[in-house]
């Protein structure tokens, strides 16, 4: 008999189509006709904060530009000089003609930003870790990832070959007993910095105490970290002062670096093996220079104002603390990532949807990227949100959440 996904024995009518399971799929139909259907908004306009959407502003609260850079003045002139002398697009990957002295120099900038020797920019964050990964481990070697880590670090842990094994969440204990399961062998541990759905931080210290113990490698990937945390702006691994234990760090364009890309900082000697061989990088055209002069102008900015992370992480503080104070669950966050929970899958679009209404733009997160239970909105903050606009989003949560009987 074919199953729900539209397989099943060979030879029936049902199951020699490939597209069948697309054709059965109807869950986004059901979801827009209930009116609650919330990806794939069209933004119309944006200025950070706030965005256009159906012709009404919204504050935004559901995106990653934790410095508030992408219409930062500085940055967008940089962009358009960038546009002007090397056109929209390389049209082609770094390895063959895609490269521009711009993507060396974001390089450097990047090595000595995290504090490595090397850095290797890649078109996307996801294509960081899928490449990262699979050129490094294969089958007989041992990848032992955060159950909460981002998909693409499952993505490119699969892509491998490798043996992927999972411990739970921040479980050091369940760490050590997989490591110890997998004595003599290759191994890498691979966790978030900063977890993007819960807002809690990686313990770097004890994780590279782990490694050491068990000969296994420690990358992380410090996505939502790199522009928040650490003295500099470098992300988790300066905060604990722990970057020379750490093996590789991986990180985003996409998020405090206002532009789209990834990259990977290590050893020289690691580095020029993964520029080499991973095909991620090499089978895909190179971000344009405009986006590296985004991210220099970024990191420029982000080093000549430090007050910029302070006032961020004051914007966190005080949304971390005014939600739990209105009687939110947000999940221990430690970051400026703050999860509401909510419950259930409808449950949690009819809240994210109210709050929609009522002029605020969050992100609902559902099964399977969360437990089904857990179901969130989740919240996420920019150091030029101003005051005003955190009083009318914590006003929004109270009355949708007193609504909904969630406080
Ligand atoms: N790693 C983590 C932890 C992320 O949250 C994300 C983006 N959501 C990525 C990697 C992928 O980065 P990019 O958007 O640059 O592909």
């Amino acid at each position: 008999m074919p199953g729900p996904e539209g397989q099943g024995e060979a030879g029936t009518s049902q199951n020699t189509d490939v597209l069948a399971k697309a054709y059965a799929y109807t869950r986004p139909q059901e979801v827009k006709a209930l009116g609650l259907y919330p990806y794939f908004l069209p933004v119309e306009q944006s200025d950070a904060t706030e965005v256009m959407i159906e012709g009404k502003r919204r504050v935004m609260v559901g995106s990653n530009n934790y410095l508030g850079l992408t219409n930062d003045p500085r940055v967008l002139e940089a962009a358009s000089a960038a546009l002007r002398k090397y056109g929209s697009a390389c049209t082609g990957s770094r390895f063959l003609n895609g490269n521009t002295d711009l993507h060396d120099r974001l390089e450097t900038e990047l090595a000595k930003l995290v504090n490595k020797d090397a850095a290797l920019v890649f078109p996307t964050g996801y294509q960081a870790n899928l490449g990262v990964i699979s050129a490094l481990a294969g089958p007989g070697d041992v990848l032992l990832i955060d159950k909460l880590n981002h998909a693409s670090m499952v993505d490119g842990a699969t892509l491998s070959g490798a043996e992927v094994v999972r411990f739970r969440h921040a479980d050091l204990a369940h760490l050590e007993a997989r490591l110890n399961r997998a004595a003599g062998r290759p191994k890498m541990v691979i966790v978030d910095g900063v977890f993007s759905m819960e807002g809690d931080v990686a313990d770097i210290p004890s994780l590279a105490d782990l490694c050491d113990a068990h000969s296994a490698r420690l990358v992380v990937d410090d996505a939502h970290g790199i522009g928040v945390f650490g003295e500099t702006g470098a992300g988790v691994c300066e905060h604990f002062g722990a970057t020379h234990r750490v093996d590789l760090i991986v990180g985003t364009f996409s998020k405090s670096f206002a532009s789209i890309g990834g990259f990977v900082a290590g050893d020289e000697q690691v580095i020029s093996y993964i520029r080499h061989t991973a095909r991620s990088l090499i089978f895909s055209a190179s971000i344009p220079a405009s986006a590296c002069a985004t991210v220099l102008a970024a990191i420029e900015i982000m080093g000549e104002e430090p007050e910029r992370r302070e006032r961020l992480w004051a914007n966190a503080r005080r949304m971390q603390r005014d939600l739990s104070a209105l009687g939110f669950d947000t999940f221990g966050s430690e970051s400026p990532i703050v999860p509401v929970i909510v419950g259930g899958t409808l449950r949690t679009f009819e809240f994210w949807k109210r709050l929609l209404d009522a002029g605020v733009f969050t992100n609902p997160v559902i099964a399977p990227a969360v437990p089904a239970t857990s179901g969130r909105i989740r919240t996420s903050y920019m150091a030029t949100h101003t005051e005003s606009q955190l009083d009318f989003v914590l006003e929004a949560f109270r009355r949708v959440g007193r609504e909904m009987d969630l406080i």
